[in-house]
C-alpha cells in the first residue's frame, strides 16, 4: 500500500503546501512530492518577500491575524481599506482587461479568507512596514495596497508551511521529480511517474494528483521559445527546478494550455546577481525604490516613468523593459536627498552593485557610461520637474513636463551629492502561460472538460496575469487556488 494515496501533491511551494493542508481536511493519505532536495525545497515561494495581497476594510481588519502587535506603532499608522472590488480592478486595469474573470473574481473574494485559514494551519503574519510605507508627518502611511507578509519573509513561510504538514500528517518526500501522469485510459489520471536518486523510478498510484510545480522559467530553451529571443539570457531570481515539467505532462496528456504563454513577470534584479537564486539573500537582490530616482540604459538614456504608479503596479514590467536595452543592462540613480527613502535591505545587501560620485560626471565615469550623455539627460530631467510637493506615500502628482518618457510621480531632481548608481538587469521571476482550470482547480481538457483526477494550482495556472501583476498576487493565488483544489481533490476520491 505505500505507493497508493488518496491525493498526490506535485510540487514544494506555497501552492502545493496549500493544495495539501486542504486536502489533508478531507483525505487519509496525502502525499507531497518534491523535486528538489531538501535544501531547494519551497520552490520559488522560499524566495519571496512572504508578501501576500490580501483585501481589508481598515487596521483592524489585520490586526486579528497580527502574530505581534505593537499598540503605539499602530496608533501610527494608517492604511487605507482596500476592498476586494479594489483588488480586482487592479487586476483588470493591469493585466488590460484580459484576465480571466472567474478566476479573477475568486482571487479577489477568497483573498482575506485564505489568510485567516493559513493563519489557523500556523502562517504567521506581520505587517510589512519596511517594504510597503513611509513615514509622513509621524504617521506610518501604507502604499500600494499590499500590507500583509509571513513573519520571516519567503524562508519563515515555507518553515511554517512545512511544519504545519508535519503536524497534520502529510507526507512529504524531497528528491523526488515527477516524470508523467499515469493516464487512466479514459482522459484522466489515475497517479504518476516519479525518480527520486534512492528508489529510482517508480509508480504512485492517487485518487486525485494536483499539480503545482511552477511555470518554466528556469527553463533555458523554454524561456527561448515562449517568451522571445533575449530571455534565455534573463537572471533567475528563484528555484532552478521550475522548468515547465507539469505544463508539459499536462499537455502531453490532452489539457488545454491558456493564458499568456509569450509573457513573465520579471524585475530590476542586481546585475552582480548569480545566474539562479541565492538561498542565503534570496529577494534581497531586488531593486525596487526606483520610483524615487531615475533609470538610465549604458547609453545613459532614460527609458521608463519610473513614477507612472506605486512600484508594485510598475516592477513586474519593467524587468522586460531594462532586458530590452543594449547589454540588458540598467542604471537607477539616486542621490543625497532619496537615499534614506531606499529600501535599506535590498540597496545594502552584500555584493551589490552600488558605486558613489561626488558629481553625476564623476558617476557616469565609474559605470562606464558617456558623459556627455548622462550628464544631458540629467540636466533636462532636473529643468522639467514641475513645482508640487513631493509626497512618496500617495501618487503625488509631482511630475515632469517635456521630456520622454515623463516621469509622472516623485519626480525630484537629481541635484545633491554624493550621487549613487545601481546596475541592474532583468531577473525573471515567474511565467504567466499555464494550464486552464475550472474554479473548483479541475484542469480542463481542450474541449473544455475537466479531467478526472487532475487539479493544479500556483503559477503552472494560466489566465490570471497577463503584461503585469499586481504585486503580492502570486502567493495569494497559490494559496486561494491551492486551498481550492486540494478541497475538490479530497472531494473527487470520496466520490
Ligand atoms: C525572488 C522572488 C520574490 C518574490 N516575492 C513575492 C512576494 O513577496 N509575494 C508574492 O505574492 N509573490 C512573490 N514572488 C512570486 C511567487 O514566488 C510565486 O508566485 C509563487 O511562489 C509560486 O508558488 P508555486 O507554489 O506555484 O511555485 P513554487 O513555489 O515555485 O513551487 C514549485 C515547486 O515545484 C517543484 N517542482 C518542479 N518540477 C517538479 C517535478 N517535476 N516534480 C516535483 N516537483 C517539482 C519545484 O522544485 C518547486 O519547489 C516572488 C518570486 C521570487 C522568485
Amino acid at each position: 500500500m505505500r505507493n497508493r494515496y488518496d491525493v498526490v501533491v506535485v510540487g514544494g511551494g506555497n501552492a502545493a503546501f496549500c493544495a495539501a493542508h486542504a486536502a489533508r481536511e478531507h483525505a487519509e493519505r496525502v502525499l507531497l512530492l518534491e523535486k528538489a532536495p531538501k535544501e531547494w525545497g519551497g520552490g520559488n515561494s522560499y524566495f519571496t518577500a512572504g508578501a501576500f495581497r490580501t483585501t481589508y476594510a481598515g487596521l483592524d481588519d489585520l490586526v486579528p491575524l497580527l502574530d505581534e502587535v505593537d499598540e503605539e506603532r499602530l496608533a501610527r499608522t494608517e492604511l487605507p481599506p482596500y476592498g476586494p472590488e479594489d483588488f480586482l480592478e487592479d487586476l483588470m486595469r493591469v493585466t488590460h482587461g484580459r484576465s480571466d474573470k472567474t478566476l479573477a473574481s475568486i482571487l479577489a473574494n477568497d483573498a482575506r479568507e485564505v489568510v485567516r485559514w493559513l493563519k489557523e494551519k500556523g502562517i504567521r503574519w506581520r505587517l510589512l512596514y519596511e517594504r510597503q510605507s513611509y513615514q509622513v508627518e509621524g504617521k506610518h502611511r501604507f502604499w500600494g495596497n499590499l500590507a500583509l507578509g509571513s513573519v520571516g519573509g519567503g524562508k519563515g513561510l515555507m518553515y511554517q508551511h512545512a511544519t504545519a504538514a508535519e503536524r497534520s500528517g502529510v507526507e512529504v518526500r524531497y528528491g523526488h521529480a515527477v516524470r508523467s501522469l499515469l493516464p487512466d485510459g479514459e482522459g484522466g489520471v489515475r497517479g504518476v511517474v516519479c525518480r527520486s536518486d534512492d528508489e529510482g523510478e517508480q509508480e504512485i498510484e492517487a485518487g486525485a494528483v494536483v499539480l503545482a510545480c511552477g511555470g518554466f522559467e528556469s527553463d533555458v530553451r523554454m524561456r527561448a521559445q515562449y517568451l522571445g529571443p533575449g530571455w534565455d539570457l534573463a537572471k533567475v531570481r528563484g528555484t532552478p527546478y521550475n522548468t515547465g515539467d507539469g505544463l508539459e505532462m499536462a499537455l502531453k496528456l490532452g489539457a488545454q494550455p491558456y493564458g499568456h504563454w509569450s509573457g513573465c513577470h520579471s524585475v530590476a534584479w542586481d546585475a552582480n546577481a548569480p545566474e539562479v537564486g541565492d538561498l542565503e539573500l534570496t529577494n534581497l537582490l531586488t531593486k525596487q525604490s526606483y520610483p524615487l530616482g531615475i533609470v538610465v540604459n549604458a547609453e545613459g538614456r532614460r527609458f521608463i516613468d519610473e513614477g507612472a504608479d506605486f512600484r508594485n503596479y510598475t516592477y513586474a514590467r519593467y524587468g522586460a523593459e531594462i532586458l530590452r536595452q543594449p547589454g540588458a543592462i540598467a542604471y537607477q540613480l539616486f542621490d543625497a536627498k532619496t537615499e534614506p527613502l531606499l529600501r535599506q535591505d535590498e540597496y545594502t545587501a552584500p555584493g551589490v552593485s552600488r558605486y558613489e560620485a561626488r558629481s553625476v560626471r564623476e558617476l557616469a565615469s565609474k559605470i562606464g557610461v558617456d558623459e556627455e550623455a548622462l550628464a544631458r539627460t540629467v540636466e533636462e530631467y532636473n529643468a522639467s520637474i514641475q513645482p508640487g510637493e513631493f509626497n512618496p506615500a500617495v501618487k503625488d502628482g509631482k511630475r515632469t513636463r517635456g521630456i520622454i518618457p515623463p516621469k509622472s510621480n516623485w519626480a525630484l531632481p537629481l541635484d545633491t551629492p554624493p550621487y549613487l548608481a545601481f546596475a541592474v538587469t532583468c531577473g525573471i521571476t515567474f511565467t504567466f502561460g499555464g494550464l486552464r482550470i475550472d474554479e473548483d482547480g479541475r484542469v480542463l481538457d481542450r474541449g473544455g472538460r475537466p479531467m478526472a483526477g487532475l487539479f493544479a494550482a500556483g503559477e503552472l495556472v494560466g489566465g490570471l496575469f497577463y503584461h503585469n501583476y499586481p504585486g503580492g498576487s502570486g502567493l495569494t493565488a497559490g494559496a486561494v487556488f491551492g486551498r481550492r483544489a486540494g478541497y475538490a481533490a479530497a472531494r473527487s476520491v470520496r466520490g
